[in-house]
C-alpha cells in the first residue's frame, strides 16, 4: 500500500500549475482531493513521476449563480454541494457520495475529470446538459457534457490540460431525482439514475432527461425511455421506463450481473422518475 516514489509541488497560480504539469510531461497528473488517484498509486495501478496539488490556487473552489447558470469551481468539494436544493440533483446526488469523509476531500472536478462511469456526479452533468471549461496552453476551451466523458475512464481532457470550472443550469422549472442502489451505505452505485422532468401547463412532460451510471463504459443517457415519455402525460412514465435499459450493455461485476443492472436500471428509472414529475 505504499505508491512508487514521486515528485510534488503545490502552484499558487494556475499559470503555474499549467506550466508544471506541461514541464512534467505525460507521466505528471493533477491531484485534487486525492480520493481516487491516491488509492490508484497505492495499489501501483497508477504511477505519476509528477503530482501538482490545485489545493493552493485561488478561484478553483466555490458556487456562484450567473445568468440563469449554476457556476461551480472545479475544487469545490462534494460537502459544499450536498444538499444544496438550489442545485437540483447536484446537490442530491453530492450528499450520496461514499460517507462525510470522502465528501470532505473529494472534488466535482475530480469526480469529472476520473471519468469514472460508476461515479455520482458525471451523469448528472450528462443529464443536466453540463459544461465544464478547461484550461491549457492553447487557453482555455468549453466541453459540453455529451463530449467529456469517452471511454472507461477516458475524458476529453487533455494530459496538459486542467478543469477549472463545470456549469449547470438553474434548474428552475425541472423537478429532479437521483437514486442509487449499493449494497453498503458508502459504496459507488450497481446503478444510478437522474431523472429531469419538466410539466407544460397541462401536466404533461414537456422535456425530461434521464441518466444512468455504472450501465456502460460511460456514463449514458437512457435515450428511448426520454423519446417514449416527451408529451406524454405522467401516467405514461411505467411503459417509458422499461425502455431505460435499451441498448445498454452493463459489464457484469462482483454485486451484479448485466441482466441484474438492467432491471435495476428500470426500477430505479421508473421511482426516479415518478419522484421528478411529482
Ligand atoms: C472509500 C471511497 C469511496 C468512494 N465512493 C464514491 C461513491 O460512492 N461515489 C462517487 O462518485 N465517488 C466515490 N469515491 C470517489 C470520490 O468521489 C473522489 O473524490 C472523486 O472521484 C475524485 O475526486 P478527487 O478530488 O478526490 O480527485 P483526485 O483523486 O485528486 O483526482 C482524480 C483524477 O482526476 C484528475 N483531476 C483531478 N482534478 C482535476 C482537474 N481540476 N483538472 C484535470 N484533472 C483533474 C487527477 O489527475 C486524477 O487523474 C470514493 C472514494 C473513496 C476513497
Amino acid at each position: 500500500m505504499i505508491p512508487p516514489e514521486f515528485d510534488y509541488v503545490a502552484p499558487e497560480t494556475l499559470d503555474d500549475a499549467l506550466t508544471a504539469l506541461r514541464d512534467g510531461g505525460g507521466d505528471a497528473k493533477v491531484l485534487a482531493g486525492g480520493h481516487s488517484l491516491l488509492p490508484l498509486m497505492k495499489l501501483r495501478l497508477a504511477a505519476p513521476s509528477l503530482l501538482v496539488d490545485l489545493r493552493k490556487v485561488p478561484g478553483l473552489r466555490g458556487v456562484q449563480r450567473d445568468d440563469g447558470q449554476w457556476r461551480i469551481g472545479a475544487m469545490t468539494r462534494h460537502a459544499d454541494l450536498q444538499g444544496n436544493a438550489d442545485l437540483g440533483p447536484v446537490g442530491t446526488a453530492a450528499a450520496l457520495v461514499s460517507d462525510q469523509q470522502v465528501r470532505n476531500r473529494g472534488t466535482i472536478g475530480g469526480s469529472l475529470a476520473h471519468g469514472d462511469p460508476a461515479s455520482d456526479l458525471p451523469v448528472v452533468l450528462l443529464a443536466a446538459e453540463g459544461v465544464v471549461t478547461v484550461t491549457g496552453a492553447g487557453g482555455t476551451r468549453e466541453v459540453a457534457a455529451a463530449d467529456l466523458f469517452q471511454d472507461y475512464l477516458t475524458t476529453a481532457i487533455g494530459d496538459d490540460e486542467i478543469l477549472t470550472e463545470v456549469r449547470v443550469p438553474g434548474f428552475e422549472g425541472w423537478g429532479s431525482s437521483y437514486l442509487k442502489f449499493n449494497r453498503r451505505a458508502e459504496d459507488w452505485p450497481m446503478v444510478g439514475v437522474v431523472a429531469l422532468v419538466k410539466k407544460a401547463g397541462d401536466g404533461s412532460i414537456e422535456d425530461v432527461r434521464v441518466g444512468l451510471s455504472n450501465m456502460g463504459s460511460t456514463p449514458l443517457r437512457a435515450t428511448a425511455t426520454e423519446a417514449a415519455l416527451r408529451g406524454q402525460g405522467p401516467d405514461a412514465i411505467g411503459s417509458a421506463a422499461e425502455e431505460a435499459a435499451e441498448g445498454t450493455e452493463p459489464p457484469g461485476d462482483l454485486n451484479a450481473t448485466p441482466e441484474y443492472k438492467q432491471h435495476l436500471a428500470r426500477v430505479l428509472t421508473r421511482r426516479a422518475l415518478e419522484e421528478a414529475a411529482a
